[in-house]
């Protein structure tokens, strides 16, 4: 089944052009890398997926599951099934971690038509989840985001993840100060939450995180466009010789 489908996308921020025609496809059960110089035009790809506001799509064609997503709001792709990080707040003073995820979990069973969880069986529900990216309960009991360090941040990212259960997730890893033990945490929980029913879309620029967490498919960014696509060896293959090679390469054909 083909979970996401881009066809020629192109997509600008305030006038400039950044995406010149991405195609991407992700069938469900698979790992996507995309990988790309600073300034390739990753995080504009993911955040043009997400919907974001300041990013204007257009040409090409974006569908989810078949559908065509194009004129979703942001919350109405959230709804559909897609993950995307940065959807949610960065700092929420004076809110708990667990109280705005269990909000952020109840919204979302609303929208699919399900009863809201009651705290209880959401208490038992998170616990169970916290496993999946070893954080400490006492965590919950923070603010949301607030004074949590890049590993933190993080690991909040894919309990979020884990709790909703997204058909897509995006993953960009925006933050390149992750230390050893969070990058695996995150690739732990990746690995644990990726099955033959959903499909994950990891963005790096490092190839570090494909350590743990091996995709089927890598593709290469470079001037808003998937230059060319393989499978992890090519991740090893940037890793042993940079970028410039592989680049220079396929600059011809696109
Ligand atoms: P990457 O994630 O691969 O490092 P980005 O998508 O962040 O690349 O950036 C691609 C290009 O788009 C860069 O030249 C960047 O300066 C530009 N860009 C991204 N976001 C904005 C923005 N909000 N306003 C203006 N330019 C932007
Ligand atoms: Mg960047
Ligand atoms: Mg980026």
């Amino acid at each position: 089944e083909v979970i996401l489908s881009v066809r020629d996308l192109h997509a600008t921020v305030d006038g400039t052009e950044i995406l010149k025609g991405v195609n991407l496809e992700v069938k469900a059960g698979e790992i996507h890398a995309i990988m790309g110089l600073n300034g390739s035009g990753k995080s504009t790809f993911s955040k043009v997926l997400a919907g974001h506001p300041d990013y204007e799509m257009t040409s090409g064609e974006i569908t989810f599951k078949g559908e065509d997503i194009a004129e979703l709001e942001p919350h109405e792709r959230a709804t559909a099934g897609i993950f995307l990080a940065f959807q949610y707040p960065l700092e929420i003073p004076g809110v708990s971690n667990r109280d705005f995820l269990r909000v952020a979990f109840n919204a979302h069973r609303k929208s699919q038509g399900e009863e809201e969880m009651d705290v209880f069986d959401f208490d038992d529900l998170i616990e169970e989840k916290l496993e999946v990216v070893k954080m400490d309960a006492a965590f919950l009991d923070r603010s949301v985001n607030e004074g949590f360090s890049g590993g933190e941040k993080k690991r909040n990212e894919i309990l979020q993840m884990a709790l909703l259960e997204p058909t897509l997730s995006i993953l960009d890893e925006t933050d390149s100060g992750l230390d050893i033990d969070a990058l695996k945490t995150v690739a732990g929980g990746v690995n644990q939450l990726a099955n033959p029913s959903n499909a994950v879309v990891m963005i790096t620029h490092y190839q570090r995180l494909l350590n743990y967490i091996v995709p089927d498919y890598v593709h290469v960014m470079a001037d808003g466009r998937i230059i060319t696509t393989g499978g992890k060896e090519l991740a090893e293959r940037l890793e042993a010789e940079g970028y410039e090679e592989i680049m220079a390469e396929h600059k011809a054909e696109v």
